[in-house]
């Protein structure tokens, strides 16, 4: 069987089309499906139009959270309830094109684990267009291991994988991160990512923002490694001024414009200086408590409501007795 997970958050405009192309997808190959949208508090007709689809079809459920939990707990919602052998992760608003699920599905039957949707091409323009490939570049320099560029969340999870991603007991996920960290053999295919069909992006710059900084600090140590260098270099600065503001005093020079017992600047500038070299290493020392804060919590990532389905309804509440009960057995 074949799962398929859509995250949905305002997506009124998109989702009857956006169901229709799926359904031809899915129905053009062999296999079972389902589909899984997940409603991530919506505001809009979505949910009914969903709640409407799930009614006429039993191979669709409808996860409804309690309130907006974003993009990456939403899937993690999807993975965790998806029963396929495969699962494929897709946004609902056409930038994931339809008519690639067959390539990454022959992928799979193929033997890859792991299928990581490329894209050739971005659509997105303005800001994005500019934000997202420095994003990119920046990660690339910084992460720990390689994680593929170019590639969000769209692709197929073997259930191993998918397992795997599930059993990662931390809350800050990123997921293309976490689907690198896992392994796995990994095929790429490649698509044209196309514009949003219809609406405004639902992801906005400052969910971007800690999405990206989500990235970075689960996946690197480099920021806290800064501190550090950042030190070193005021340090071997400061010695070497020290060193000749000396010279200068004791042989009445005026090496590097240093006047001896002068300079209400220089000091003003030095203190300015240091103080914002502590305040950048303080904020990112913060990133990183605030993080560890998060993950002792242990707060779950998401509530549903109500689980849409054809045999089950009633007010469930996941995570997962499963990922503690795998990271008590990882401890013994
Ligand atoms: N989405 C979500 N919760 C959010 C924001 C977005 O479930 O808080 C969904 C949205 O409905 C879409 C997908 O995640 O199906 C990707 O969102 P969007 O297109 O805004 O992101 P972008 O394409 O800019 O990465
Ligand atoms: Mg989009």
């Amino acid at each position: 069987m074949l799962s398929v997970v859509v995250p949905i958050y305002n997506e009124e405009e998109n989702i009857s089309a956006f169901h229709t192309a799926i359904r031809s997808v899915m129905e053009s190959m062999e296999e079972h499906w389902e589909v899984i949208y997940v409603n991530d508090g919506s505001r809009d007709k979505s949910l009914s139009l969903l709640v409407e689809i799930q009614q006429r079809d039993p191979r669709v459920s409808v996860v409804e959270f309690s309130r907006n939990f974003g993009h990456q707990a939403a899937l993690t919602a999807g993975l965790q309830i998806a029963k396929g052998d495969a699962i494929m992760l897709m946004d609902g608003d056409f930038q994931d094109p339809p008519e690639v699920l067959p390539r990454m599905v022959k992928a799979w039957q193929d033997g890859a684990k792991v299928v990581i949707a490329e894209r050739s091409s971005r659509a997105d323009t303005g800001l994005r267009g500019k934000l997202f490939p420095l994003f990119y570049k920046v990660m690339g320099l910084i992460s720990d291991f390689p994680i593929p560029l170019n590639a969000g969340i769209f692709g197929l999870l073997d259930r191993q994988a998918a397992d795997a991603i599930i059993n990662l007991s931390e809350g800050n996920r990123y997921l293309p991160g976490l689907r690198a960290w896992v392994g796995f053999p990994t095929a790429i295919v490649y698509y044209e990512r196309a514009g949003r069909a219809a609406g405004e992006a639902k992801q906005t710059l400052p969910k971007l923002f800690k999405y990206a900084m989500d990235a970075i600090f689960s996946f690197s140590y480099k920021p806290l490694r800064l501190g550090m260098v950042l030190g070193g270099i005021v340090l071997a600065f400061t010695l070497f001024l020290s060193l000749v503001n000396l010279g200068n005093t004791m042989f009445h020079l005026k090496y590097f414009g240093i006047i001896p017992g002068a300079g209400h600047i220089g000091t003003l500038l030095a203190i300015l200086f240091l103080g914002s070299v502590q305040l950048i290493c303080t904020g990112l020392l913060g990133e990183y408590i605030g993080r560890i804060y998060d993950e002792v919590r242990r707060r779950p990532l998401y509530l549903v409501h109500k689980l849409h389905q054809s045999e089950a309804e009633g007010v469930l509440v996941y995570k997962t007795e499963k990922v503690l009960a795998a990271v008590q057995d990882s401890a013994a």
